[in-house]
């Protein structure tokens, strides 16, 4: 029995198919684009399935239409979903807040605390909350899985999730570290203690989740001891579009000085800066390739991303006090070698070194990038944040 995976962003929808058991995915696709005009003729829905492609290319009016048209593309490839005996639907929410921190069955009270937790998360909860309540009205009959990005850092000591300001007007307004990508550090850090046939609880880890979004974690005994993202995703490391840490002193500087408001800086922020906003693209295989033809501030971007990266390492180093294994996933950790290897460069004293051979050989599954017998596993090893949804609805319906 299979499971729908969706992800519901502000603007899109991407859904998953898919057998929690095997991992087999049935079909996948994206809405893009939605409440937006479409002038270009590129395709707001783009759904596959047994191997062919299927594509809508008229206006997405809202989520709902969105997701009503997606059940239509379902129907045409042959997959009634309605008749397809679905075992749950399992929703990626991204702020949990202090409430949520298992997979949770979706009632109307769970939908009203998601969308109360908004004032965390005023980008992506409310968009959770549409996609849960389109999905609700669609497949009535069939149980709906809220799976939280922010459940897996949940039980950090408190030390790593406290910010140091006055406590009262932390604890009044949820202001603390929760962390996000905790699915994927989960789900990652799981695969690693498979890969190396050992029990999680016996390892010590470091998860470099390198995608768009970027953030790390320390992982002891399968339990998640620190990660880069706070109270919002916008701490930590250097990402696509984010700048991760700053001085927030620069905050009220800009707004003092640069005519610029609120907003304006939360744009900025998270928008306009990381890679982008050093090298004016954000994507690192662009980046690459301007750092080739000599491109100084995509050389900068990169030298800046890099000692960011490097710094949390030696946190977490200290911090775990030994640590077993390293690894690297999402789209620029399964991709990049270059990221990885300057990420882990002259740390051979510590037991860390990645092999150049296997460092740069194309391969989609996990494996190890460390030169053999090395005292550290340096490994990359492929997410699937859809798989672990789809494995952890399952789970709670049985
Ligand atoms: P998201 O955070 O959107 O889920 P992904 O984990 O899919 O992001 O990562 C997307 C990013 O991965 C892209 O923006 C790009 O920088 C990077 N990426 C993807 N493929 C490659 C590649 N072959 N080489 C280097 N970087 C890549």
């Amino acid at each position: 029995m299979k499971v729908l995976v969706i992800n519901s962003g502000s603007s899109s929808i991407k859904y998953q198919l898919l057998d929690p058991d095997s991992g087999d995915v049935v079909a996948s696709g994206v809405v893009q684009r939605i409440g937006e005009p479409v002038a270009d003729g590129t395709p707001t829905i783009e759904h596959s399935s047994g191997g062919k492609t299927y594509e809508h290319d008229g206006v997405v009016l809202d989520h709902a239409a969105g997701l009503q048209l997606v059940f239509d593309l379902f129907a045409e490839s042959g997959h009634d979903l309605a008749e397809e005996g679905l075992r749950a639907v399992g929703h990626r929410v991204v702020h949990g807040g202090e409430v949520f921190f298992e997979p949770t069955l979706i009632t109307d009270a769970v939908v009203r605390t998601i969308s109360d937790l908004s004032s965390l998360a005023p980008l992506h909860n409310p968009a959770n909350v549409v996609g849960i309540e389109s999905a609700r009205k669609l497949l009535p009959e069939v149980p709906q899985v809220a799976v939280f990005d922010t459940a897996f850092f949940h039980h950090m000591p408190a030390a790593a999730k406290t910010y140091a300001i006055d406590t009262k007007i932390a604890a009044a307004n949820g202001v603390r570290r929760y962390g996000f990508h905790g699915t994927s550090h989960e789900y990652v850090s799981g695969q690693v203690a498979d890969f190396l046939e050992r029990d999680r609880t016996d390892l010590n880890q470091i998860v470099l989740h390198l995608g768009n979004g970027a953030s790390a974690s320390a992982i002891r005994g399968g339990r998640a001891v620190d990660t880069t993202m706070g109270l919002t995703p916008l701490e930590g490391l250097v990402m696509g579009t984010r700048s991760g840490d700053l001085d927030p002193g620069i905050i009220f500087h800009l707004i003092r000085t640069a005519d610029m408001n609120v907003d304006d800086v939360d744009a900025l922020l998270n928008r306009q800066s990381g890679i982008k906003g050093l090298s004016g693209v954000n994507d690192f295989r662009e980046l690459g390739r301007l750092i080739e033809t000599g491109d100084a501030a995509a050389t900068l971007a990169f030298e800046v991303y890099i000692h960011r990266l490097r710094r949390y390492i030696g946190a977490y180093l200290v911090e775990l006090g030994r640590v077993d294994a390293i690894t690297f996933t999402a789209g620029v950790g399964e991709n990049d070698a270059k990221v990885r290897a300057a990420a882990l460069a002259g740390l051979e004293r510590y037991g860390i070194a990645v092999d150049e051979a296997r460092n740069t050989a194309k391969s989609r599954t996990a494996r190890y990038i460390s030169p053999e017998g090395a005292e550290v596993a340096v490994l990359v090893v492929p997410t699937n944040e859809e798989l672990a949804i789809a494995r952890a609805s399952a789970r709670l319906v049985g």
